[in-house]
């Protein structure tokens, strides 16, 4: 049974359609994606999934529970990040979590839990005295410190430097290993096609696509291509033939062998056959990117009308 069911949802702000029918599925201990660009009714969804706002119409189940009246009893369960002006300037990292872990009937530790998101010595930092990072973190161990069931993780890396980007992605991994079913909204590509099991594409407030990162990238562009050097020389015919390849071009010494199926193997066996070997070899393949912009008409940077 999924976790988390939401179905034909819609919700206005006046006049503005935020969420224009939304349906999906979260199931248990998978990391679910909800990806689109600024405005295109990602937040206002989980905002829905999370009891903060009532859909205008549709419905939405979580653990069983609706989420606008049976708030209280989610609340227990569903741990979401908080936002930035929540908290106090002056409040310290130990302070912070020992105040969310006393919301919960059975919180997590608060030593083990900042131990595991590397906030052990910055325990007595004051929250206005923290990197962007350090705020991250900590947002994240608040969402976590009631041991809840689902975490919802809304826009999780913006601001953060490549680094501490990638360290974010780790920890959400690890909660993952805890168990935790996960509910990821971003914006960002390399975000999603790095931490989803499945994700939903949304465009203006509609359900573009839902599949794993590598079904929705599978879905827009079967052709790969093979750039590389050959070893000795090597005629081009003898790649043009083979079943999986499409084209054959030069440029200087280099071979591009654009193709299907299972096109590396197929090409670097064949070289092999006639000893020769692929130096520097690259493959380009699509991208989530090159999918979002197949299947919506448009680059996932520009805001949503
Ligand atoms: P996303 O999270 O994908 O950026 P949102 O759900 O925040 O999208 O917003 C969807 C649309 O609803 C946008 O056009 C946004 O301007 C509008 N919107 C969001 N929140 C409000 C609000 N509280 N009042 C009025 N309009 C809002």
């Amino acid at each position: 049974m999924p976790v988390i069911e939401v179905t034909n949802l819609h919700k206005r702000y006046g006049t503005t359609v935020a969420v224009d029918d939304v349906s999906f599925t979260v199931e248990e201990g998978e990391i679910f994606g909800i990806l689109g660009p600024n405005g295109a009714g990602k937040t206002t969804t989980v905002e829905c999934i999370e009891g903060l706002r009532r859909p205008d119409s549709g419905t939405v189940t979580v653990l069983g529970l609706d989420p606008t009246s049976d708030r209280g009893q989610l609340r227990q369960v569903v741990g979401a990040q908080l936002q930035e002006s929540e908290l106090p300037e002056n409040i310290t990292v130990a302070e912070a979590i020992d105040l969310y872990a006393s919301f919960y009937p059975n919180p997590a530790d608060p030593a083990e839990l900042m131990a595991e998101l590397g906030l052990t010595e910055k325990r007595d930092t004051r929250f206005e005295k923290l990197s962007g990072g350090q705020k991250q973190r900590l947002s994240i161990a608040l969402a976590l410190v009631g041991n809840p069931k689902i975490a919802v993780l809304d826009e999780l890396t913006t601001g953060l430097d490549p680094q501490a980007r990638r360290d974010t992605w780790q920890l959400v991994e690890k909660v993952r290993a805890r168990g935790v079913t996960i509910v990821l909204v971003t914006h960002f590509m390399d975000e999603a096609e790095r931490l989803c099991d499945r994700l939903a594409l949304i465009d203006g407030g509609r359900v573009v696509a839902i599949d794993s990162p590598a079904g929705l990238i599978g879905r827009v562009a079967s052709e790969q291509t093979l750039r590389f050097r050959p070893s000795s020389p090597l005629d081009e015919s003898v790649l043009a033939t083979l079943p999986d390849v499409t084209d054959v071009t030069r440029d200087g010494a280099h071979y591009i062998v654009t193709g299907t199926g299972n096109l590396p193997y197929t090409v670097v066996t064949t070289l092999a056959a006639h000893d020769v070997v692929a130096a520097e070899l690259r493959m380009d393949q699509a991208s989530l990117e090159d999918a979002f912009v197949a299947l919506t008409g448009r680059a996932l940077d520009v805001e949503a009308a």
